[in-house]
């Protein structure tokens, strides 16, 4: 009997005894930082000459961890392995599936304070972040599972007296993920579990910038029982194995989470059937966001503040659902632009594996470079009202940056920048409002502060975003209760951590007897 679904409580970094107990995970980690981590392919720990090297953001000399590189060759190795495992995976029944994914999520609530500290140091996130992340990857395990054996009962469909009729759903064949680093446990963890609960093997390639943490998610998965072959792990280099693994005549699937230029470019390819390809390949392509806070003449400033700050520069910006527009109605637009400030003001700034701060650095170099370089932009496109700095000496940081009186069609406004970037402007009306938010090429989150019923249900029907808020801030869906994805150019809506989301890894199937 399986318990209903209830997302991962976060912890409580207030309490003196979740504090101690945190710190002793990230020593625990310390002590194991520089290690050397291999490829997984049918079970077997492969180790390669060439590495992926990761650092902590916050202290580039700080190595985290060495993982091998997997090369054209071991892809079609792990292609072999993902085959010949389809062929008893698929005939487990959901139940075992479900149950191993159930295991990884007993086992990962074991560990979660050490795999946090490994996201803390892999990936830079600042304590709580790093809960939620982990939490979230918890909440995938448990959801996917139960998901599983709802689809397991099948569906519902008519028959009439002289035939019976039956509809359910199989899985379709090994396929690829391909997840990005921002969430590097939750979302590596997520994308991988859902094809495999479904009954399809997986070939794991995890980003350049946070390998280590995906390890880990092998490690539990192994622990917990996964059988060899069924999830294979190939990271490497994304321009030497990208194209190889999306082009591949046996991939079926591509569950991609990431930017939007690489998203495009895997849709495309996708489309082109190779030489000895029988099948159609399905592309699942989570992209970017370029996500707007409107602020009503009638709202709760104080709120709508609050939603602004911990949107825009929770985790540095470095969410896909992160605010970096803000469009306020004219007449409560400088006292929300004020305190906004108010509140980022205190805000802190460091390294999350010496202290609990509130923001930590950016992932890498070409991150810090591309987000100064969007300082610059604001700069002639509004008016700096608040940070603005930037240091790279020791670890990539970027401090919380407001620009005000930016227009709508203005570059900031409209590229997604990733970082600690939000960029204000006015508007008269609900109707410019609407408009403006509207105005972008993404459509991933959005929110909607206002005491105005009319206004909220207009928004309702009218803001095009995959997932809107209302009176809350545009980041932290939660699995099972936020299914998460978005429209246009943010992607293929693929809900994840929703009712329909397994069923994008399989195939219906008819079955019509006549008596
Ligand atoms: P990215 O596109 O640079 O990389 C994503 C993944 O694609 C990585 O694993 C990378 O190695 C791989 N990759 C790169 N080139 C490839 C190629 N040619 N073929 C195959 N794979 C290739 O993105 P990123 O910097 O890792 O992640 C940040 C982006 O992800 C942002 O745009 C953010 O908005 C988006 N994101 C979206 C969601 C969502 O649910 N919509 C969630 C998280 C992040």
């Amino acid at each position: 009997m399986v318990v209903p679904y209830k997302h991962e409580p976060f912890t409580d970094f207030k309490d003196p005894a979740h504090r101690e107990a945190f710190e002793k995970a990230l020593q625990k980690v310390r002590s194991e930082l520089g290690k050397e981590y291999p490829l997984v392919i049918n079970g077997e720990r492969i180790y390669t000459e060439d590495k992926l090297v990761s650092v902590n953001p916050a202290d580039k000399e700080q190595v985290i961890g060495k993982v091998s590189k997997a090369t054209k060759k071991h892809i079609d190795q792990a292609f072999a392995a993902a085959n010949e495992a389809f062929k008893t995976w698929r005939r487990m029944s959901p139940e075992a599936r479900a149950n191993v994914l159930f295991k990884a999520a007993a086992i990962t609530r074991r560990r979660k304070h050490e795999i946090s500290a490994w996201l803390v140091y892999d990936a830079g996130k600042p304590w709580d972040q790093a809960d939620a992340d982990t939490a979230e990857g918890i909440d995938f395990l448990e959801y996917y599972g139960r998901q599983m054996l709802e689809i397991a009962k099948g569906e519902k469909v008519n028959s009439r007296p002289i035939e019976q009729n039956t509809l359910f759903y199989q899985p379709m064949g090994p396929g690829v993920t391909i997840p990005p680093w921002n969430f590097a446990f939750a979302i590596v963890c997520g994308t991988t579990v859902a094809p495999i609960v479904a009954g399809n093997p997986v070939l794991m390639k995890p980003s350049e910038n946070t390998p280590v943490v995906a390890y880990k998610v092998v490690e539990i998965l192994e622990e917990a029982g996964l059988p060899k072959g069924v999830l294979n792990f190939v990271p490497g280099d994304p321009a030497e194995i990208g194209d190889y693994l999306v082009d591949h005549k046996d991939t079926h699937f591509i569950n991609f989470t990431g930017s939007r230029a690489t998203g495009v470019r895997i849709y495309e390819r996708a489309a082109k059937v190779q030489e000895g390809q029988t099948h159609l390949k399905r592309v699942i392509a989570e992209m970017g966001g370029k996500d707007t806070i409107i602020v009503d003449k009638d709202a709760d400033l104080e709120l709508a503040a609050d939603a602004i700050v911990q949107s825009a520069f929770g985790f540095s910006g470095q969410k896909c659902s992160a605010c970096s527009r803000v469009v306020v109605h004219e007449d409560v637009y400088d006292e929300v632009i004020e305190k906004t400030v108010q509140r980022t003001k205190t805000l802190t700034v460091g390294n999350p594996a010496e202290e609990d701060v509130y923001m930590g650095a950016v992932i890498n170099q070409k991150q810090f470079d591309k987000i100064k370089s969007y300082i610059e932009i604001g700069k002639t496109e509004g008016t700096l009202v608040y940070g603005g700095q930037t240091d790279d000496s020791k670890g990539y940081f970027v401090y919380p940056t407001i620009f005000k009186d930016v227009d709508p069609k203005a570059r900031i406004m409209q590229e997604e920048i990733f970082g600690p970037v939000v960029a204000f402007t006015k508007a008269r009306d609900f109707d410019e409002m609407l408009e403006i938010a509207n105005n972008t090429e993404y459509g991933l989150t959005g929110a909607v502060i206002s005491n105005n019923r009319e206004h909220l249900e207009r928004a309702r029907y009218e803001f095009h975003v995959g997932n809107l808020y209302f009176n809350r801030g545009c980041t932290a869906a939660i699995v099972g209760y936020q299914p998460f994805g978005g429209f246009k150019m943010s992607g293929t809506d693929s809900k994840a951590g929703g009712p329909d989301h397994l069923k994008l890894f399989m195939e219906a199937k008819t079955v019509s007897e006549t008596y």
